[in-house]
């Protein structure tokens, strides 16, 4: 497992390949780049609208997006400030098997009541 830190800030290179990934693979608007009155950029994450499924991470070459699964829980770490997630736990085996924000959004997709979403892929 890797290095579970609050802050990667000083990692981000502001290449804003999650930004990219982010809205135009996985269809959100979780990043942003932002830039201040000195012109001085940074990159913005909005948990609300994430769905935790790790292409940003994946895509970031710097290390500076970071997540990770501890029991029950998805930790994400970024350039912009740590988030917890809640996992949802198999009714069957037990597995916590994926973010409950995502299966929020996959319910949604799918035109399925989350009644849908109570086993793992194994159990189905
Ligand atoms: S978090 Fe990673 S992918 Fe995103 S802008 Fe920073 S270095 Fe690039
Ligand atoms: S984990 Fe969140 S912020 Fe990252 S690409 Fe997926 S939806 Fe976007």
């Amino acid at each position: 497992m890797r290095e579970i830190i609050n802050d990667t800030k000083d990692r981000c290179i502001l290449c804003k390949k999650c930004v990219g990934i982010c809205r135009k693979t996985v269809g959100r608007e979780a990043i942003s780049y932002v830039e201040d009155q000195n012109g001085n950029g940074s990159i913005v994450f909005d948990f609300d609208k994430c769905i935790v499924c790790g292409s940003c991470d994946y895509i970031c070459a710097d290390n500076a997006i970071i997540i990770e699964d501890i029991v029950d829980t998805r930790v994400m770490v970024t350039p912009s400030g740590r988030k917890e997630f809640k996992l949802k736990q198999c009714a069957k085996c037990g597995y916590y098997w994926a973010p409950e924000q995502q299966i929020k959004f996959m319910s949604e997709q799918a035109n399925l009541p989350l009644s849908a979403f109570e086993l793992c892929s194994d159990c189905r």
